[in-house]
């Protein structure tokens, strides 16, 4: 069956057809590690897992390649500002290397949380600086480049085709009403490859270059690691809507400038996700949620929001809220009991699977992965006339694309003693309606690194 994915770059759903046959080079922007990822940010990185996943599920080998950017992040996306690193370091007292391996840390986690696959290589901007100067060098050499009083600058207007990624107007994109300007700056749109330290600073992070020490500018890494990393195997890259109109539309210009040769075939982006309300994600406090303030403290698993993302086609805007994530745990709830009632039956060879019902979601998925159309193609076979046994092991078929664990709903865990003792106490608390004794023993629980889960067969407590 045909796979078709959307390709932000033809604007057009059209069928997914590798560089090399059977394999595919995937390429995924990583987080800037100066603060929690939010969970806007983890649901574009669930989408890649689908895809991912889906490519898996068609037989594709992938090489999956993600950044993870610890250095040349500035504030503004177009070169001003301050760096979110060091920022970030002083904000906690801390080293910006520190912070940067704190929050790496704190992402791998996440993700592991929510079930998505690592990617086949892990790569830190700065293990790859001596790459970031070679490509600027390159640029040079082939006259793409300028320097001002703070940096070496790409000039966007030496490339043709800059906007062919955005489909930006160019001639309206003023800058100063948007963004602070740079007088040095030939063109609004041009960009900082790499940036001097300021004079008299000394940055922690720092780098010396054929043009005076200082650090990349964000968007290289990106084009650098890609290419030294997948070579010429660019099939699909991916990242936020937010990363359309500068950071992609940077790397290609770059990348293409650099080589003569088309960069990645196919561009893939996640929307936004929208808190209820219509307010924006911020920083600020109280609006800023991260998957351990919005749903672990809360004691909700978090694969209750990797379920939630499911039900909006990941172009389309998500909307968050307490309900909707109350939705989704009734739902997913509801979907494990559906399994664990055909569980029973076992799981039998490959020839059970129920052939009809794996093309409906076949089509679905590869239908630009239809997640909501997945969904319901779920539900028909569990609703359906199959056996239970051919149920269960279509159900655990599907489940290598949903990443749901359907296959371990049925193992209760050893708990430590402590946690053991705890857990009773608060069963107890809970009969006798101590509401704040149970609340506070959920999260002494919690503190052990374990979750409490509300369900109704009960408390189900499971290591995090
Ligand atoms: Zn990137």
């Amino acid at each position: 069956m045909k796979l078709k994915l959307y390709n932000s770059l033809t604007r057009s759903k059209a069928e997914f057809k590798p560089v090399q046959a059977g394999e595919v080079g995937l390429y995924t922007c990583g987080p800037t590690v100066y603060n929690f990822a939010h969970i806007g940010n983890l649901r574009t990185y669930i989408f890649e897992d689908i895809l991912k996943r889906v490519l898996q599920y068609n037989g594709y080998r992938v090489k999956h390649v993600m950044n993870i950017t610890d250095v040349g992040h500035l504030t503004g996306d177009r070169d001003m500002g301050e760096d979110k690193m060091e920022k970030g370091a002083l904000r906690e007292g801390r080293t910006a290397w520190e912070i940067a391996d704190f929050y790496t840390q704190a992402f791998k986690s996440d993700i592991k949380h929510l079930n998505i696959l690592p990617p086949d290589i892990w790569v830190k901007a700065t293990d790859t600086i001596d790459d970031q100067i070679a490509l600027i060098k390159t640029l040079e050499e082939n006259d793409f480049t300028y320097r001002t009083g703070d940096g070496i600058y790409f000039d966007t207007s030496r490339f043709k085709d800059y906007t062919k990624l955005s489909h930006q107007n160019l001639e309206s994109l003023q800058e100063g009403a948007r963004v602070e300007k740079n007088p040095e700056k030939r063109n609004p749109t041009d960009f900082a490859l790499w940036k001097f330290s300021p004079q008299g600073v000394q940055r922690q992070m720092e780098w010396d270059s054929p043009w005076g020490t200082g650090f990349p500018g964000w968007h290289i890494e990106c084009s650098a690691m890609s290419m030294k990393f997948l070579g010429d195997q660019l099939d699909i890259h991916c990242g936020g809507t937010d990363h359309i109109d500068v950071h992609h539309t940077n790397e290609i210009a770059q990348s293409e400038a650099a080589t003569g040769k088309k960069f990645f075939n196919s561009w893939m982006h996640g929307a936004f996700l929208i808190i209820a309300g219509g307010k924006k994600m911020a920083k600020s406090e109280g609006n800023f949620l991260t998957l351990e303030n919005a749903l672990i403290k809360a004691g909700i698993h978090p694969l209750v929001y990797r379920f939630a993302t499911f039900q909006t086609h990941y172009r389309k805007p998500m909307e968050y809220s307490d309900e909707s994530v109350q939705a989704a745990r009734n739902g997913l709830m509801h979907l494990q009991n559906q399994v664990r009632n055909i569980a029973t039956a076992g799981r039998n060879p490959e020839n059970m699977i129920s052939a009809a019902h794996k093309t409906g979601f076949l089509e679905a998925v590869n239908d630009d992965l239809n997640m909501p159309r997945a969904m319901a193609a779920v539900q028909d076979l569990l609703k359906s006339s199959a056996s239970d046994d051919q149920k269960y092991t279509t159900i655990l078929e599907f489940d290598q694309v949903l990443g749901l664990d359907l296959d371990r709903l049925d193992q209760p865990e050893d708990l430590p003693s402590e946690v053991q003792k705890l857990v009773d106490a608060r069963l107890n608390a809970r009969e006798n309606k101590q509401w704040d004794a149970s609340d506070r023993l959920r999260d002494e629980i919690q503190d052990l690194g374990y979750l409490v889960q509300d369900t109704p067969e009960g408390m189900k407590v499971i290591k995090k």
